[in-house]
């Protein structure tokens, strides 16, 4: 299975923000769609990501706080992405090694979706069920 067929079932929406946007409406837009992280958007170019871990480390930082920190200051320029034609072990595989949860997939350059850890833990549980449920009905024959 890849993750084009994860991409099918939970859509392409890409939730952003932008470099100067203050850390405190990042907040209000994570919570509002339910989402662990946001692209970061410099006009037409993908500038990075930022996701509740850089809230968090921003809100634990003496000096630094929601309201006047802008994304620029935060966010992670150098971005990890994958594309529709990997598998679900390998992005296991890569979120693990990275230790990051989001992962931005792009076909010939261009943004196609997201996909959370949470995508992909929920699509290798249901390839097991199914596996095991043959493999059970394989040994019960
Ligand atoms: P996460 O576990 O995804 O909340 O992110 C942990 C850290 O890695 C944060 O500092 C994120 O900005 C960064 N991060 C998350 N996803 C990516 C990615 N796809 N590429 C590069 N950095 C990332």
């Amino acid at each position: 299975m890849t993750l084009r067929s994860i991409l099918q079932s939970k859509g392409h929406e890409v939730y952003t923000t932008t470099p100067e946007t203050k850390l405190s409406e990042v907040a209000k837009k994570l919570v509002h769609h339910q989402c662990g992280s946001l692209l970061v958007c410099d006009g037409d170019r993908l500038a990075g990501i930022i996701t509740e871990r850089d809230l968090l480390r921003v809100s634990a930082t003496d000096g630094q706080d929601l309201e006047s920190t802008p994304v620029s200051e935060v966010m992670t320029g150098n971005l990890v992405t994958g594309t529709p034609n990997d598998s679900i072990s390998q992005t296991m595989g890569l979120l693990t090694e990275q230790r990051i949860r989001h992962l931005p997939i792009l076909e010939d350059d261009k943004l196609v979706g997201i996909i959370s850890i949470g995508d992909v833990v929920k699509a290798q549980y249901a390839e097991l069920t199914i596996e095991n449920h043959y493999l059970k009905s394989y040994i019960l024959s």
